[in-house]
Order: C-alpha cells, then structure tokens, then sequence
C-alpha cells in the first residue's frame, strides 16, 4: 500500500570497481578484502515503491542546494560528463519549487540519478529521481520539465504519500500542475494552453482510463492522472483565485507531510482554507464520468 510508509535503510556489498547508492544519506562505507560495503538510509518516512539502490559504474556528483541542502547526484560513469550541465541545474530548480509551493525541500539531501536502461520514464525515487544518464547528457535546456516533475513529486508523492492508488492524482497532478507552471514562468508555453492540452486529452481519454480517482485501467494509474489532476488543480485555481490556491497547497503539504493523505483530505483543506464547500466540485472533476468544461 502507499500509505505504508517507513524509514528505509540499505546495506550492500559490491566488488571491486563498482559504487552502490540508496535512498538517503550515505551512513557508513568500509572496504576489505577487496569489497565495498555501504550503508544508505533515510530520515524521513517514505512510500516504499519509491525505494531505490543502484549498482553500477557511477560517478557521484555533489553540490549544495538552498539553506545549504546537501546535493550528490550519481551518473554512469560513461555520461557523467556530459550530465554536468543538467545536474548543475538542479540548486536553480530547488529554489524554483520552494517558492512555488511555499515550503522548504523536505528531506535531508536531494539528487539525480542517471542509469542505462531505463527508456520513455523517470521515477520520483524518493531523495535520488531516476533518470536515464542519456536524458541528462542530453545538452540544452529542452525537456527539463521532467526534472521538475521528479523534484515536485518529492513533496507530492513521497514526503505527502497517496492513501490508495486512487488518490495517485494528489501525487501526479501536482507533479504535472508546477511543471506547466515552471514551463508558463520560463516563458515557454503559457500555462492556460497547457491546461489546455490536459483538458482535452483528459476530455478524450477519460473513457478508456476512467476519472483520475477511480483509474480502471494500469496504464491510467500514470496517464490518467496526470493530465486530469492538474487541470483540477488548474480548476481550483482559477475559481478561487492564487492567493487562496497556494494557501490551499501550502496548508494540505505541511498537515500530512511524512504521512499519507486521501482525496477527502485534500477536499477537507480546500473547504477549510476557502471558507466554501466545495466537495461537489472537486468530485466532478475527480470522479465524474466525462471531464467538466475547461476552467474559465
Ligand atoms: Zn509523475
């Protein structure tokens, strides 16, 4: 379940030539007999399928992120190079999204990393966003929304976690909902034709994967949730305006940070916050059968 959340710790040996990395903190690392023993754990709870460890040829990559948050990025070796340039973005994008949210990062340490074999996805794994190495040797500036996506997952996904896998539209739909704002904030698409285009593959795929709270098919876990979470999001937004928005988004974060939060949950803030009741809203937009109108 991703409710069930925990601290996580890994122990791992590896030969000669190869470096391990986990979640969290690097907490010990002992070498004998030609073996490498390290030790990684987390600080904070977190959904365990977003547990991860790597073994390969790595580079680590460290660095220091606002309020002086201890980066280390690992890269296959063969593409650490060429990654230097995204990975260097990464202080610039946490600071983007503390002040989009409002709230400081929430674990002990933050990075990327980038491995072979992964093609056509990105995991929010938590502390350490996995990336193919290609995707961060790539060079310029193009596609680097997934990079926000990753990040906000780690306030939206892990360190706020989903009750059921029906409430994976509270950890997809924020993730998608600030990258169209980061995109919008760059200059690069506004963010109203990016709800656009969320509207309408919602519009036209709602059918086939269900509503993003009751998802009938796997793929829509991932598919139909993003789109029609953000522009839920992008709804909200526009019916009670920003200010009372982030005040919304502040508030759900810092009430089930480290725990793990329903759609009611979520429902309950934005009747406390705004003063309304707006449970029939948001569950036209979450459960109902066709996708309401576009906001506005
Ligand atoms: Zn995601």
């Amino acid at each position: 379940m991703p409710s069930d959340k925990a601290r996580v710790s890994f122990r791992v040996s590896v030969p000669k030539g190869y470096q391990a990395v986990a979640n969290g903190t690097l907490r010990s690392e002992r070498t004998k007999a030609g073996r490498t023993t390290y030790e990684f754990g987390t600080r904070d709870p977190i959904p365990t399928h977003v547990a991860q460890l790597a073994v390969g040829h790595l580079t680590e990559i460290k660095g220091k992120g606002p309020h002086g948050l201890p980066l280390r990025s690992f890269v296959d070796s063969s593409k650490a190079k060429a990654a230097g340039p995204r990975v260097a973005l990464v202080p610039e994008q946490l600071k983007w999204v503390e002040q989009a949210i409002g709230a400081p990062y929430p674990f002990e340490t933050y990075g990327v990393l980038g491995v072979g074999g992964v093609t056509g996805y990105a995991l929010e794994s938590a502390t350490l966003s996995m990336f193919n190495a290609d995707y961060l040797a790539q060079p310029g500036t193009d596609g680097v929304g997934t990079m926000i996506h990753e990040l906000i997952h780690q306030y939206f996904g892990n360190a706020v976690s989903v009750k059921t896998w029906d409430d994976m539209w509270l950890s997809e739909g924020h993730a998608a909902y600030y990258t169209g704002l980061y995109h919008d904030s760059k200059g690069q698409t506004k963010l109203d034709d990016f709800m656009r285009d969320a509207w309408q593959f919602d519009s036209e795929e709602r059918p086939k994967y269900g509503p993003p709270g009751r998802v009938t098919d796997l793929n829509g876990v991932l598919f139909g949730t993003n789109p029609g979470g953000a522009v839920t999001l992008y709804a909200l937004r526009q019916r009670l305006g920003l200010p009372t928005f982030q005040k919304i988004e502040k508030t759900f974060f810092e009430r089930f940070r480290n725990q793990a939060a329903s759609t009611q949950d979520y429902i309950d803030v934005v009747n406390e916050v705004s003063g309304q009741d707006l449970t029939a809203f948001v569950n036209s937009w979450i459960y109902g059968a066709k996708t309401p109108p576009f906001p506005g």
